[in-house]
């Protein structure tokens, strides 16, 4: 956004405490939040407003994997109240997108009730149309879902999660679910390098936050740490953030959990001059911050090591140090659900149980993403251990 002279105005991104998810709670936090990143009825009047929630896959909302339903009923209720035309919630969970699929979805994370409660509506639209990349470093052009292409408004609620993959998963990689179903499987295998693929994801924000005025709002009052973004555990961080730029709000929100300079998107991001300077309003993150925030286990110290080991010998080695899945043999049931999900189709099935043949694998831990058993683990480079002693 450029001031009266053209110049460029920092992004705010306003963060208020939140304890839980009551209604009494989120309903003030909510508006509060809207009113200081100056979102006002004016912009919703008479609109067509989309949320884009998080879904990942049919999870339990208890698990701490997917958007609060307490909160998009929030944001529903509140720009009804507006004046919004109609504010319909839509996603494009991992797997397959079919209407019996994003309904078990709607149903599991709870947007059914959210839809009764509020009059929103769900999106069963199934189509997709191509449009033109914004970033266009990475991507020419996007497929993305329609209800995001003709919305008037999106407000992005997005999770607050770790992410064995990108570090983080917040108000940029919620993006990700706009890409129809499959489609995201094909990505993956476009994209094998970490760098580029976390380019496309900034391109994709790039795109969609182009089309039309997006709102970011992040559910942070009970994230997920460990192994995200669906194997981790929740963690009450007590906070919701908001903001018009979903690259200023995962800045901050990395610091808050200890990941700052850890997030593939956001460095990707600061590499590519995306992200704006950053004007802060409500409770500072430093009130925040969580030392104690476990770390997914492709990060950790891993992240150090591989640092210093790309540094001696040249960063095509960052990528054959990251970290690979291994299926644990105890908890594996078979279902074969992370031999549909791979994109390298390198997983076979031998004597009802999986098994990642490495060569092929391009480490986008898919698998472990769409796995119902938690059975997919990370193993990390023995050369890493040596390179901790450096770091
Ligand atoms: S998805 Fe999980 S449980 Fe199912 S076959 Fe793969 S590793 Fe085993
Ligand atoms: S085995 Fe897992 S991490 Fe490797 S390419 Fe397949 S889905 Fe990705």
């Amino acid at each position: 956004m450029n001031n009266e002279n053209g110049a460029a105005m920092p992004a705010r991104v306003s963060l208020r405490r939140c304890e839980n998810y009551s209604p009494e709670e989120v309903a003030p936090c909510v508006k509060a939040l809207f009113d200081e990143i100056g979102f006002s009825g004016d912009e919703v009047k008479g609109k067509r407003v989309v949320i884009k929630p998080n879904l990942v896959r049919k999870m339990d909302i208890e698990s701490a994997g997917t958007t609060n339903p307490a909160i998009v009923e929030a944001v529903a209720r509140l720009c009804f109240s507006m004046g919004a035309e109609s504010v319909t919630i839509a996603e494009s969970p991992a797997g397959a997108y079919t209407e019996s699929s994003i309904s078990a979805s709607y149903k599991v994370g709870r947007m059914s009730d959210v839809a009764e409660a509020s009059g929103a509506l769900l999106n069963f639209d199934l189509g997709a149309s191509r449009v033109p990349s914004r970033g266009a470093d990475k991507n020419r052009t996007f497929n993305i879902i329609d209800p995001i292409i003709n919305a008037d408004v999106v407000i992005n609620v997005c999770k607050l999660k770790t992410h064995n993959l990108t570090g983080m998963s917040g108000a940029v990689k919620n993006f990700f679910g706009v890409i129809p179903g499959t489609e995201k499987l094909e990505m993956h295998a476009l994209y094998p390098n970490l760098t580029d693929f976390s380019a496309m994801i900034c391109d994709l924000c790039r795109t969609v936050c182009t089309l039309s005025p997006v709102v970011n709002v992040i559910d942070s009052v009970i994230a997920m740490e460990g192994n995200g973004p669906t194997n981790g555990s929740p963690k009450k961080l007590g906070f919701i953030g908001a903001s018009r730029d979903p690259f200023a709000l995962d800045e901050v929100c990395s610091e808050i959990i200890s990941m700052k300079g850890r997030v593939s998107v956001c460095e990707e991001a600061k590499k590519r001059g995306f992200l704006p300077d950053i004007e802060l309003v409500g409770v500072s993150p430093s009130e925040l911050v969580c030392e104690n925030f476990k770390l997914p286990d492709s990060s950790d110290k891993a992240h150090s090591g591989i640092t210093v080991l790309s540094k001696l010998f040249g960063g095509r080695l960052m990528e054959s140090l990251r970290p690979r899945p291994v299926i644990d043999k105890e908890k594996c049931i078979g279902c074969g659900e992370c031999k549909r999900s791979c994109p390298a189709k390198t997983i076979v099935m031998k004597n009802k149980r999986a098994y990642v043949k490495k060569k092929d694998c391009i480490k986008c831990f898919c698998c472990q993403e769409l796995c119902p058993k938690d059975a997919v683990k990370v193993k990390k480079n023995p050369l890493l251990v040596f390179a901790r002693f450096f770091t």
